[in-house]
């Protein structure tokens, strides 16, 4: 560990950031999906402020019950607050937490990174809204009475649907989507906007992130067997449907769809193919927000060649330099070696390394 951790420090030399803490995540037993997010979202630097703000306000909380935000705060700034640099830590109480929380996550199987991540930010926002609604009605059963007597009932209160809260995750991964529909009998267009924390992207051989965004919001015809109800005509019509990102968001979170289900084989497999990532990536095909531009931060990496075995690593660009985690190990990479994760262009390859989640940042400052 020591030695590990000297030679990121010798390879940084002067150049290691200020304040900033490389460290490896202990593996306890196939839990590199885990590992691997985790990285990944410590190096989403608004993401890790606002944790470690949370830590320091709640750290004295009386209702001290563990769940995954506290866990995950307190391995954010047990990380953050480490005297070396580099070293190695066990995030023993998170991983406790996590198998308790959900089932699917307390085998010793191979377990989807993906799943992982997206199960952790919904469950961070459950928790954020909890905190929220049970500090709103602390504060309203604390006001004067009389003045509660007097004043019609707060609409809002006794269960009925409010506003959603905007919690820091979703300022941080959340995006608006919009699902379009256009009846082509009478041109009346029904929009459905759908928030999202991430993108899950269909993937074809040698393809690019533009272009699979591309064929996520082209447009499809609703015909035949499967026509559109418009309310206008009262009765189904052909349509087209096209899906439009609204508000994209501040981290964009892209997941690649790797493992398809394929009929013939009765199962999974593993989709290798080549799918570039560029360093910026534009995303032009959104409404208000014409030309959104992001900057690549982290990617995690696939690394095996079927679905249900394998192992997971991240990519990490921290102050300009990229690093690489593979649980207890971090070494710095050369920035152009990221595109040896882009994927295969021949089916068979010995490269089995594959960019799966890959995480943006908006360089538009106050876009949102
Ligand atoms: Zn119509």
């Amino acid at each position: 560990m020591g030695a590990a951790g000297s030679k990121l420090e010798k390879a940084l030399g002067d150049q290691f950031p200020e304040g900033e803490r490389y460290f490896g995540l202990e593996n306890f037993g196939n839990t590199c999906y885990c590992n691997s997010v985790l990285q990944a979202l410590y190096f989403c630097v608004p993401f890790r402020e606002q944790l470690l703000e949370y830590y320091a306000i709640h750290k004295n909380g009386v209702d001290a019950e563990d769940n995954l935000l506290t866990c995950l705060a307190d391995l954010f700034t047990q990380i953050n607050s480490q005297k070396k640099k580099t070293g190695v830590i066990a995030p023993k109480r998170f991983v406790q937490r996590l198998k308790k929380q959900n089932e699917l996550f307390r085998s010793y199987m191979h377990q989807d990174a993906h799943e992982f991540l997206n199960f952790l930010l919904n469950e961070l926002v459950d928790i954020l809204e909890k905190e929220a609604q049970a500090a709103k009605k602390e504060e309203e059963t604390s006001l004067p009475s009389e003045k509660t007597a007097n004043e019609p009932k707060n609409p809002q209160a006794n269960g009925v649907k409010k506003e959603p809260l905007v919690t820091w995750v979703h300022k941080n991964f959340q995006g608006i989507l919009t699902n379009e529909t256009r009846c082509l009998r009478c041109e009346t267009v029904t929009a459905r906007d759908e928030a999202f924390l991430d993108l899950s992207l269909d993937i074809e051989q040698n393809s690019s992130i533009t272009s699979c965004l591309k064929n996520f919001s082209s447009t499809e015809t609703l015909n035949a067997e499967d026509k559109f109800f418009c309310d206008k005509c009262c009765s189904l019509q052909e349509a087209q449907k096209r899906m439009k990102i609204k508000k994209p968001p501040h981290i964009l979170v892209i997941h690649l769809k790797r493992f398809k289900y394929i009929e013939q084989l009765g199962r999974y497999k593993k989709l290798s193919y080549r799918v570039v990532f560029p360093l910026e990536l534009k995303l032009s095909n959104t409404d208000e927000y014409s030309d959104s531009e992001y900057s690549l931060f982290a990617v995690v990496v696939h690394v095996g060649s079927g679905p249900n075995h394998g192992h997971y690593v991240s990519l990490v660009k921290s102050h300009n330099h990229w690093l690489f985690f593979d649980d207890e190990n971090v070494d710095m990479i050369d920035e152009s070696a990221v595109q040896t994760f882009f994927g295969s262009a021949q089916e068979y390859s010995s490269n089995t390394d594959h960019g799966y989640i890959l995480f943006y940042e908006s360089l538009g400052a106050n876009k949102s």
